[in-house]
């Protein structure tokens, strides 16, 4: 793979950055080969380290004229994945500067910094930015957002597969979801019925929970039982379970969730009137069904 570090220097934001690359690499293999990509932009070694709070790394020089990309050992395939595409977003970007010396140095929360809060400092700034490029890298957004709109039901069985696809791990691919899909989503991660974060689209309201506070009780999440690899069917719960404002909280939400391994549950819900009345005919369908048969 050939790429023109030339022809990338102007381009200072993420997403002209994944522009500049694309431009370069029309037919991109997917998954993006990303260790591909960076080894065509100077980055001469990927190690992977052990080393507990890191997740990845950067060492270079003043000039940026060559890197190398350090990644935790002990992290999956698909999340060093991801940590390559973080780092080199680090690389490639002018602006972007260590704190100290020539060396980032990016922990698993950096991983997961997003937003778009002016009032970030230029840090946070930055590692915001590289998890941007590294999403936008990794999952190419007309891609992508031709994978979703080619979807009869763009639910929890589609991310887990474009999840396969991107080979990205679920938390890239849940929050690229929740950034390109037209139906306002979020997704939900928890563990031992304790939430541990949430990602969501610009059109989805605020979901006030903190890290260990407990799942909801009238969630989906919390009364779904099943066994691992188990995905629940989408159903209309009451928005007050999952937000606060109005008028959001008066109306229903639909959800879904997945049973991972050790406790870990990912959860889908979504704002889609039609699909909430559908959902409740569904039940109301149910319910009528039973007398009937028993009077038979
Ligand atoms: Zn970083």
């Amino acid at each position: 793979m050939e790429i023109s570090r030339m022809d990338l220097a102007d381009l200072g934001s993420p997403e002209t950055l994944v522009q500049g690359i694309l431009k370069q690499v029309p037919d991109m293999p997917i998954p993006v080969p990303i260790e591909a990509i960076a080894r065509a932009v100077d980055i001469t070694e990927i190690a992977a380290i052990g080393a507990s709070g890191f997740e990845g790394g950067l060492i270079t020089d003043r000039e940026k004229s060559e890197g190398v990309i350090l990644v935790n050992r002990e992290s999956s395939r698909r999340r060093q994945r991801f940590t390559i595409g973080h780092e080199l977003a680090h690389f490639l970007i002018p602006s972007h500067l260590p704190q100290e010396g020539t060396k980032f140095m990016c922990t698993v929360s950096d991983m997961q910094e997003s937003g778009t809060s002016k009032a970030m400092d230029r840090a946070t700034r930055m590692e915001v930015e590289a998890n941007r490029f590294s999403g936008n890298m990794l999952m190419p957004a007309t891609l992508f957002r031709h994978d979703l709109a080619r979807s009869t039901a763009p639910d929890l069985e589609l991310l887990l597969g474009l999840a396969e696809k991107y080979d990205t791990s679920k938390e890239a691919a849940a929050r690229r979801f929740c950034e390109l899909i037209d139906t306002p989503s979020a997704t939900v991660f928890s563990k031992d019925g304790k939430f541990v974060y949430a990602v969501w689209g610009q059109s989805f309201p605020f979901i006030p929970l903190r890290r260990d506070e407990p799942i909801p009780n009238g969630s989906l999440t919390a009364r779904f039982s099943g066994s691992e690899g188990d995905l629940s069917n989408m159903d209309a719960v009451d928005g007050h379970w999952w937000v606060d404002v109005k008028p959001y909280c008066d109306r229903q939400l639909l959800e879904q969730t997945f049973l991972q391994i050790n406790g870990y549950r990912l959860t889908l819900l979504q704002l889609d009137e039609e699909e909430i009345e559908e959902a409740n005919e569904e039940d109301d369908l149910a319910e009528s069904y039973t007398p009937r048969f028993r009077r038979r």
